[in-house]
């Protein structure tokens, strides 16, 4: 069976032909002129609808709709969810919603103002929420380069300091002065 004909449910000719049309739909008070798909049969002018989903017309106007108000189309939601490693029942309750909702979303129903709001706000929350581990990840790697480097030079000065030492002959003897500071003879 060729894709662009199929069998008249009314007569049950092969033969019926797949037609283009362009439709007028309105979606929330505006028009969108969209292309309608449906059958035709020659045999007995019978026409029927197409079942699969670009065929409808009201699929068609809410992607036109979303993208007018730029809104999310359903396919941006899901990738959004599998980015941040949520199935549907773990993001919808993390926006509050019944997971029915995010589903018949994520299938082309045309969400409500306040679900894009709420969804645009949890996902800039996200990218916030990342960066902040990331500042955050490199902010320890500093501080344990700055101990590392710390330690290393306390090392060295204690290395410099035994060398005096064994090297001096008494009058280079640190001494500790009353107030606890480290005193150190006068030069000759
Ligand atoms: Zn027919």
């Amino acid at each position: 069976m060729k894709r662009n004909e199929t069998i008249c449910p009314a007569c049950g000719t092969l033969g019926a032909k797949e037609v283009l049309e362009k439709e007028s739909v309105e979606v929330r008070g505006e028009e969108f002129v969209v292309d309608g798909r449906f059958w035709r049969c020659p045999t007995c002018s019978a026409e029927f609808d197409d079942s699969r989903p670009e065929g409808d017309p009201l699929v068609a106007a809410y992607r036109a709709y979303r993208e007018k108000h730029g809104l999310l189309q359903p396919e941006e939601i899901v990738a959004f969810r599998k980015n941040c490693g949520y199935t549907q029942k773990e993001l919808a309750a993390e926006l509050g919603w019944g997971e029915v909702t995010l589903s018949r979303y994520e299938n082309g129903a045309l969400q409500s103002k306040s679900h894009e709001v709420a969804l645009r706000m949890f996902m800039d929350l996200q990218v916030l929420r990342r960066e902040a581990q990331e500042s955050s990840r490199r902010r320890m790697r500093r501080l344990a380069e700055d101990r590392q480097k710390r330690e290393y030079s306390s090392t060295l000065a204690g290395v410099r300091r035994d060398t005096s030492r064994f090297s001096s002959n008494g009058d280079h003897r640190l001494s500790v002065g009353d107030a606890g500071t480290i005193e150190l003879p006068m030069a000759a």
